[in-house]
């Protein structure tokens, strides 16, 4: 990456050097590193000119837009009050304007008062505070040299913020596992702080941290997790959002987490520029850039070996964390964490307890796609994405269907306005019944398309749910070849023009005009369960096969005879599959007759809940397709929710089933259906005799492999996002746990 400069754009100006505190964990002067001995006391006002100035230069330059500053110690309020304001007076008198200064203060607060925060109103600085939890746990560490309890001044201090909103930024808690995890969160969340941060106390592999159990700070921090999770999540806390942004593909709010490269410099009391400040723990002079503001740009700086080597994302990493399951979300940790034997290149030395934290908060939160805040239970996602699902899983992908078939029908560019008045008066007085009519799968075919019936065609959606709802209307609907089709109600044929007026009156229906009367939906069914049999939605022509045209009486009775035992033998033999089908298997869509020996079956992008088959031979292959197919609804309606790969990807990959490569969705797409293929073949083995058996065992042997091969060409590809990486680690532990 050489000439390449990564702009900083966070800023930390050590204007005192020195602490009123003599806290036992502090970073600067508890480690290795004792440069600030030979340090001034305080920054000058020249020198904080002279930083405004070098960060002016380097923000005009690189466009950078935002930049946050931080003033920080030592103790950063010894510079007192009046060195204090011509600190910011020259920071703001030189940064605003030429971009958005975002000014901060970080303090143990023990000498914070009224004066300092009028000081920081006025000029829109904000204050974090130094605590680590209740008065037990702050007197652990937090003491000045004499001993003395710093914690009542602490309080005092928070009160002042507590007065100011506007200057309150949060409380910053650096972790001891001695101290009650409850008892501190406790404490925390009743000081009532815009943010709380739990800060892992600095340690190398040189000098461990205290270390109770192999992952006693991971079991800290989950005690506090999974009790901030069941309380809703009263306070932000930096470090929990930050592993849930990292394990959904977001990014970091925090250095201490992630990939993302570092853009922070820090900025000393005589002038000279230091790397991230917690290098100190690591060794006596770590920080160091040998660079002053007098004499370098802070391009300089960032072009400096040990700036870049906290930018280089994976590629920055030990092997061991290049090869870890968690490693986009962990980063690493914290670079000075990973220091041993001169050298930075291993796991944290916190590595136990961040994989540990890291999976329990992924496993424990909820899967939200940013793109389009939709989501689920993490619970959820991992069912589905293993290859199944139960009917309280399908039915979460169902109302999320449903949400977006709302949104996509309220964003259609010319809807007549009858039509959509009627909507909007269902959609206040009958949403339910307008729902179920909005989520018949061509439905979402013609919104999303319109490439069979006009934009009128959102009347007959309209007709439909007032119908289902009982209303009186007389609404103008589309013709579509001849036809007037009410989704999920029935058609009228015969329908001279191309539009044709409705009367819905309690329950009847019918078109002002000659017409024929209306002609009902048909169902298949088996017991208590059944399917809408769409052979007449105007839309339902979407699929890789053409559609069959309106069945006659025998075609609907042969698919009603096939159909029976096929879920008859779901339910018996396929329990696993059949929860999730009845939960969202609505309607079968018959394709025209396919060649003599061959099966046809396909679904269709936006028809969630529609499979479509040519009808097979027998009940057995009709069992076989819907499994098969519903595994593409499944995960077409996972893709709407969540990016499981780089769409930019145009790389074609073998898939064992076809002579010719893929696109990585098409793999991805077949290597799901194929863990149902496969699981269908591994259950019949033992559930057939003779040769039926042996052909059984052979479809077995052939599909798991092909599954297994295109799971591995998937998890190598490197294009797979976060939440593909996941889904295909569950479909891999699918199939690793059957028997061969
Ligand atoms: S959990 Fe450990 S091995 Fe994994 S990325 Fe973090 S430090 Fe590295």
């Amino acid at each position: 990456m050489s000439g390449i400069i990564l702009p900083f754009d966070q800023f930390v100006l050590k204007i005192h050097s020195r602490c009123d505190l003599a806290c036992d964990h502090c970073y600067v002067y508890e480690h290795a590193d004792q440069s600030w001995r030979g340090r001034p006391k305080a920054m000058s006002v020249e020198t904080a000119a002279l930083a405004a100035e070098r960060i002016a230069e380097h923000v005009e330059e690189h466009d950078v837009k935002n930049i946050h500053v931080v003033l920080h110690g030592g103790e950063p309020l010894l510079a007192g009050h009046d060195l204090l304001a011509d600190i910011i007076r020259v920071l703001r008198e030189r940064l605003d304007g030429i971009c958005h200064l975002d000014l901060r203060i970080h303090t143990n607060g023990v000498t914070l008062d009224s004066r300092f925060c009028d000081l920081f109103a006025k000029n829109q600085i904000k204050v974090g505070i130094s605590l680590d939890g209740d008065r037990i746990a702050n007197d652990r560490h937090r003491l000045y040299a004499n001993g003395r309890s710093s914690y009542d001044q602490v309080i005092k201090a928070i009160a002042l913020l507590r007065a100011r909103p506007e200057i309150y930024a949060g409380l910053l808690c650096t972790i001891d596992v001695a101290n009650d995890p409850i008892a501190v969160y406790e404490a925390l969340v009743a000081l009532q702080p815009p943010r709380v941060d739990f800060l892992l106390p600095h340690a190398t592999w040189d000098e461990p941290p205290p270390r109770p159990s192999a992952t006693a700070y991971a079991d800290w921090l989950i005690t506090i997790f999974d009790r901030w999770q069941a309380d809703g999540r009263p306070v932000p806390v930096r470090l929990f959002e930050s592993v849930i942004n990292t394990v959904q593909g977001r990014g970091s709010l925090s250095e201490a987490i992630g990939l993302e490269p570092t853009t922070l410099v820090v900025i000393e009391t005589d002038g000279g520029y230091e790397q991230v400040d917690s290098l100190k723990v690591a060794f006596d002079g770590a920080p160091a850039t040998g660079f002053d503001l007098a004499g370098h740009s802070l391009n300089e700086v960032a072009g400096h070996p040990g700036v870049r080597a906290r930018q280089r994302g994976l590629d920055g990493l030990s092997a061991t964390c290049r090869a870890c399951p968690v490693v986009r979300s962990c980063g690493g940790g914290l670079y000075p964490h990973r220091f041993r034997d001169g050298s930075f290149d291993n796991p944290s030395v916190f590595c136990a307890d961040l994989l540990a934290l890291i999976s329990h908060i992924r496993d424990n939160t909820a899967m939200i796609n940013p793109a389009n805040n939709h989501g689920m239970p993490a619970a959820t996602y991992d069912a589905l994405a293993s290859g199944f699902g139960d009917g309280g899983d399908i039915e979460t992908l169902a109302r999320s269907q449903s949400s977006l078939q709302r949104m996509i029908v309220a964003s259609l560019p010319d809807r007549p306005p009858a039509a959509w008045d009627l909507l909007v008066a269902l959609d206040r007085d009958h949403r339910a019944t307008l729902l179920t009519v909005l989520a018949h799968p061509y439905v979402r075919v013609w919104a999303a398309t319109r490439a069979h019936a006009g934009p009128g065609y959102l009347a007959n959606i309209a007709a439909a749910a007032a119908y289902r709802a009982g209303l009186s209307v007389r609404v103008p609907v589309a013709v579509t070849g001849g036809s007037v089709h009410l989704p999920t109600v029935g058609t009228f044929d015969e329908v001279p023009g191309d539009t044709a007026t409705l009367v819905v009156e309690a329950g009847s229906a019918w078109i002002d005009g000659p017409a024929t009367a209306l002609i009902g939906t048909r169902r298949l069914r088996s017991g208590d369960f059944s399917v809408l049999l769409e052979d007449r939605d105007p839309n339902r022509d979407c699929h890789q096969w053409p559609a069959a045209a309106t069945l006659g009486k025998a075609d609907a009775d042969a698919w009603q005879e096939c159909f029976d035992p096929a879920w008859r033998l779901i339910e018996s033999d396929y329990p696993a599959y059949a929860e999730g089908l009845r939960a969202g298997l609505s309607t079968i869509m018959p394709l025209a007759p396919a060649p003599a020996g061959k099966d046809v079956s396909s679904t269709a992008r936006h028809a969630f809940g529609a499979v479509a088959a040519a009808l097979p031979a027998d009940p057995a292959t009709l069992a076989l397709l819907l499994i098969h197919e519903f595994q593409h609804v499944k995960l077409g309606a996972l893709l709407d929710l969540f990016d499981l790969y780089d769409e930019s990807d145009t790389t074609l990959y073998h898939a064992p089933w076809r002579q010719d490569p893929r696109p990585l969705e098409g793999l991805l797409q077949g290597t799901y259906a194929h863990i149902a293929v496969s699981d269908f073949w591994r259950v019949r083995r033992d559930r057939v005799t003779g040769p039926e058996q042996v052909r059984a065992r052979e479809q077995y042997t052939l599909w798991r492999g092909h599954t297994e091969g295109a799971i591995e060409t998937l998890s190598a590809s490197g294009r797979l996002t976060v939440f593909g990486d996941r889904a295909v680690a569950r479909m891999r532990r699918t199939v690793q746990g059957w028997e061969s």
